[in-house]
């Protein structure tokens, strides 16, 4: 990709989204990361100076509709708009099925499914009128698996993934891709907060007989947002050690 390019990255405050800022830091963009919090802005920032990038951190919480909004406002006041748009943030409220409570599954669904849904509807547009644009939205090996504990994050990933192919079919024609990178288990805070016992176990069910790097992911991102990917629409692209296959 020779132009300068505008990437957006959610959730770029810790584990597979700060990676992500990281490997776009290297190429020549204009880097936008989300965080929840100031300290998260403030490595947001700090990935962006150590890198020399040109860019900026701005606060988002997706389980907040006027968080939201006021991510449009800055966005829109600052003429920032996404040619790479990566919806990456998130977060696990895990609970055995029958004592989930209404609001684990309501920020779940919240946070992964409708915030992207609006994030997308108001980004796009600029997109359809560039004839240009990127798309990848964060699934999880979960979502074609099944995992006891995650009906709520596997509904919203697995509403990601078919809301992503539905997306590549009505923007195809104006060369908008969107595609799905479903990571399996990744060494992140996310999966940090795992018994050890279990995550060994885990471990050893994965043929690479390891968890994945944050790297890993966000090289596999890049690739998808590069010129060499420009025919790839609508997948979900594994990646898990052969986790799943
Ligand atoms: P992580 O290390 O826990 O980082 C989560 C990121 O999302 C942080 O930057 C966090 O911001 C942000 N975030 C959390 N809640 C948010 C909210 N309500 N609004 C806006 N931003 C929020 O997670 P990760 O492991 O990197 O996961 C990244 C993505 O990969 C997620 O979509 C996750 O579902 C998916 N995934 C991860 C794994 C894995 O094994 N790690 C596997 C499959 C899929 P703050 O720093 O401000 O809290």
């Amino acid at each position: 990709m020779s132009a300068q390019k505008k990437v957006l990255v959610t959730g770029a405050s810790r584990g597979i989204g700060k990676a992500i800022l990281k490997t776009f830091a290297n190429e020549e963009h204009y880097l936008v990361g989300t965080a929840t919090s100031a300290e998260g802005l403030k490595t947001i920032e700090e990935i962006l100076t150590s890198s020399n990038s040109s860019g900026e951190g701005i606060v988002l919480d997706l389980n907040d509709d006027a968080s939201l909004d006021e991510f449009f406002t800055v966005l829109k006041d600052k003429d920032i708009y996404p040619d790479i748009l990566v919806n990456n943030a998130g977060f696990t409220r895990d609970n055995i099925f029958l004592r989930m409570k209404d609001d684990e599954w309501s920020d779940v669904l919240n946070v992964h499914l409708n915030a992207q849904f609006k994030i997308i509807k108001n980004l796009i547009k600029p997109m359809l009128k560039n004839k240009y644009g990127r798309i990848i939205n964060l699934s999880s090996a979960a979502a074609a698996i099944g995992n006891k504990g995650q009906a709520n994050y596997v509904a919203a990933k697995s509403g990601v993934e078919a809301m992503s192919r539905t997306l590549a079919r009505e923007f195809g024609q104006k060369n908008i891709t969107i595609n799905c990178v479903a990571p399996g288990f990744i060494e992140t805070d996310m999966t940090d907060s795992l018994d050890e016992e279990y995550k060994r176990g885990i471990a050893s069910q994965i043929p690479l007989q390891r968890f994945g790097k944050a790297d890993e992911v966000a090289e596999l991102i890049k690739f998808l947002t590069s010129s060499e990917a420009d025919y790839i629409t609508g997948q979900t692209i594994h990646i898990n050690g052969g986790l799943f296959m």
